[in-house]
């Protein structure tokens, strides 16, 4: 509904209040347009496990794919989050340079735990310990920057009721909200893929592989929008999953074209979770868990489209 009512209360607002020659001191107070709709879908980016993802091709160098994807987010005037784990980079002197980077660009971090642990591995208890363990280098790299966002690894929020709620609690009490997410593409899966194949000096493969990444970033981004459009009737800000990867950096400024020949703009994560459809993930005291576009479509029996495949792991095997 919210996609026809809103238009509809701004008229009205404009109608009773702005459109009138009172003097302002003296007009009744006007309704508060708290989420007002783009004119375009909007993406929020974010970037997991800063300052290292995935294994680093033959010849690479982490400054330079923490560089390039700086860059192409300038070039684009587009934000994004980073999500540290501090235990990442450990032995490679350009790690620091990286998250260093990251913040001299005016990008924001968050915490993404000290050893990127499953929670359903270790259980609540060693899950809140590993949170607080990146807490110090995490809050160092931030500076004065709030750091106080939280991305699940793998997205694991916990099997049961009582994991889950007692994670939660645990990351309310540290002053944590979430960082959802509600479009990804399966990005890491590319770049094992693109490291395996640079060993081989596969050219044709590696141009296969920019071909069918941004074939699944469409894909998934469209997905994402039908989902939205069945379960919400209308877009909301999608926050999309990305990793600091070699193949990302590579792909970064064309897949930025792509969004933006789609009709996107990008968007901050805390504007994006402004939205009503993330009130889970900001306000830890509703039980969980952080609302999907999948779980939203489930709840209405609707159908959920298939995943976009990623590089079979035969790939330059
Ligand atoms: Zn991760």
């Amino acid at each position: 509904m919210r996609g026809w009512t809103i238009p509809v209360v701004t008229a009205l607002a404009l109608l009773a209040g702005w459109g009138v020659a009172a003097p302002l001191s003296n007009a009744a107070p006007r309704p508060s347009i708290q989420h007002k709709l783009p004119a375009r879908p909007l993406i929020a980016l974010t970037f997991d496990d800063l300052p290292a993802h995935g294994p680093l091709p033959q010849g690479g160098d982490r400054l330079v794919i923490g560089k390039t994807i700086i860059a192409a987010l300038a070039a684009h005037h587009a934000p994004a989050f980073g999500f540290m784990n501090a235990s990442f980079g450990a032995g490679d002197p350009n790690a620091p340079k990286v998250l260093a980077a990251w913040r001299a660009a005016g990008l924001p971090i968050g915490n993404h735990t000290f050893g990127h642990v499953n929670l359903d591995t270790v259980g609540a208890d060693a899950f809140l310990a590993d949170v607080a363990r990146n807490e110090p280098a995490l809050s160092a790299v931030a500076g004065g920057a709030d750091w106080h966002w939280f991305r699940y690894p793998f997205l694991v929020e916990g099997q049961s009721d009582t994991v889950r709620e007692a994670v939660r609690a645990g990351l309310r009490d540290r002053g944590y909200r979430i960082a959802a997410v509600t479009m990804s593409f399966g990005d890491y899966a590319w770049n094992d893929a693109f490291a395996r194949c640079t060993a081989h000096h596969d050219e044709p493969a590696i141009a296969a592989l920019e071909t069918s990444y941004l074939a699944a970033a469409r894909t998934q981004a469209q997905r994402s929008r039908d989902l939205a459009q069945a379960a919400l009737g209308h877009d909301i800000p999608y926050v999309l999953l990305m990793h600091l990867g070699a193949f990302d950096a590579r792909m970064l400024p064309r897949l930025l074209n792509l969004y933006e020949q789609m009709g996107f703009g990008f968007t901050t994560l805390p504007a994006a979770e402004a939205d009503p459809f993330y009130r889970a993930a900001r306000d830890l005291t509703i039980p969980g868990p952080t609302a999907t576009l999948e779980a939203a479509a489930r709840a209405k029996n609707l159908p959920i489209p298939a995943n976009a495949p990623v590089p079979a792991a035969s790939v330059c095997a």
